[in-house]
């Protein structure tokens, strides 16, 4: 978003290229433009959004310098002498990827689905929720405000499976935000044929989030009626060959899933090499049968992530704002705290924000969009994040 910085080229070889942001190195894929040694990029999530000219790259690189070197100790300050889980995990986080974090938006698209997922409040079953569905034009209109007003670089479009929106809608709208909003697109809409999903590509988007949800194949079928937990994983690993970014993972807390579940669930997340880890709690939902299920801890959500960041040092992880529900004012800050180096900003409408009730209470539905951005920038620099981008392994 505003919070990033210019990557100089230093390496060439392919499509694989190398970044320098001041006197740190990041790898990045390149599949849109011409890049000779010395130019500079805007990267995120791995990937080169936007060419710079030299000279407006350099004017941005001279403002952040001092700050950049400051927030590195503000972060070095902040992870010395580790002793709790959180604080090794948040250390080791520093060690292996430095203060880089990464900030994408999020566009909640239409709250329409013909799936019955027990845990979400989104299900068809659920008859009380109005439901809602964008306009391509406004779908449009908002990522071109969150790219050029607001910055951001990475762009994830979400809703339920709702297949109103069809091949040529979505192809449409991929379309149309390539050109008008660059960015890295992430795609979030479930499940849909590989051949959509090749075209989506072809039409410039690159990233998938999609979840596993439990890594227990009993538990899954259960929870995902007439879904199999080998078609999701499939799917995944079919997008990975594609091409396609990928952020995946599962929910913390469903009814019946156990502490080794948990555990597999990491590692099930790392076998499939996610370009990014996304995980959070399950938030049970009144209108749906896991009403009465408790909530896990704010304890149990992060220590997901400290074992996640211990487990899979260069891992980059996602702190979700389903993880921030659990906490308004602390989560957040305790996740970046225990292992993670990424976040989500809602970008959806006002108007449509409550009805995309995936689960209740979701953080702070009344901000608006730039209070939040502001919220997170102070918070970011608190804690001495820079917003240099991640990279690739
Ligand atoms: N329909 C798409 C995307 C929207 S749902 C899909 O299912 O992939 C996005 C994510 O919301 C799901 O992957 C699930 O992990 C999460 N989710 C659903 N219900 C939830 C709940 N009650 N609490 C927390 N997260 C939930
Ligand atoms: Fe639909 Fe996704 Fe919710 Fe399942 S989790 S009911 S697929 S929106």
């Amino acid at each position: 978003m505003c919070y990033s910085i210019p990557g100089k080229v230093i390496d060439i070889n392919n499509g694989a290229i190398t970044l320098e942001y001041f006197d740190e190195k990041r790898k990045a894929r390149n599949d849109f433009y011409e890049l000779a040694l010395g130019d500079y990029v805007y990267a995120q999530g791995g990937f080169v959004i936007q060419q710079i000219p030299t000279e407006e790259a350099q004017e941005i690189l001279k403002t952040w310098k001092d700050f950049f070197y400051k927030l590195q100790e503000v972060d070095l300050a902040l992870t010395q002498e580790p002793k709790s889980l959180y604080q090794l995990a948040n250390n080791s986080r520093r060690k292996y990827l430095g203060n880089s974090c990464c900030v994408h938006g999020i566009i909640e698209f239409s709250n329409y689905c013909h799936n019955d997922c027990l845990y979400c409040g989104l299900r068809a079953s659920n008859m009380s929720l109005s439901r809602y569905r964008m306009a391509a034009e406004e779908i449009i209109q908002t990522a071109e405000q969150a790219a050029g007003e607001f910055g951001f670089k990475a762009l994830v479009l979400q809703s339920g499976e709702d297949l109103f929106f069809d091949e040529g809608k979505l192809l449409e709208i991929v379309r149309q935000i390539m050109e008008k909003a660059p960015a890295l697109l992430i795609l979030s809409f479930g499940e849909r044929s590989l051949e959509i999903y090749q075209k989506l590509f072809e039409a410039g988007a690159r990233g998938v989030l999609l979840r596993f949800e439990t890594s227990n194949s009993g538990l899954y079928e259960k929870m995902r009626p007439r879904h199999q937990l080998e078609e999701r994983l499939k799917l995944l690993k079919d997008l990975k060959t594609m091409g396609y970014l990928i952020m995946t993972g599962f929910l913390i807390g469903l009814p019946g899933q156990s502490e080794d579940d948990l555990l597999n669930d990491i590692h099930l997340a790392a076998s499939l090499e996610p370009e990014m880890f996304s995980f959070g709690p399950f938030i049970s939902h009144p209108e749906t049968p896991l009403k009465n299920a408790p909530r896990p801890s704010l304890d149990q959500a992060l220590t997901a992530i400290a074992r996640t960041r211990l487990l899979y040092p260069n891992a980059r992880i996602l702190a979700t704002t389903a993880l921030e529900t659990l906490d308004k004012e602390k989560a957040l800050r305790a996740g970046l705290m225990a292992g993670a180096n990424s976040l989500m900003i809602n970008l959806t409408p006002k108007k449509y924000r409550s009805l995309y009730e995936i689960y209740p209470k979701k953080a702070n539905p009344e901000d608006n969009t730039q209070e939040t951005i502001k919220k997170v920038l102070t918070l970011l620099q608190e804690l001495g994040r820079a917003p240099t981008d991640l990279g690739l392994n």
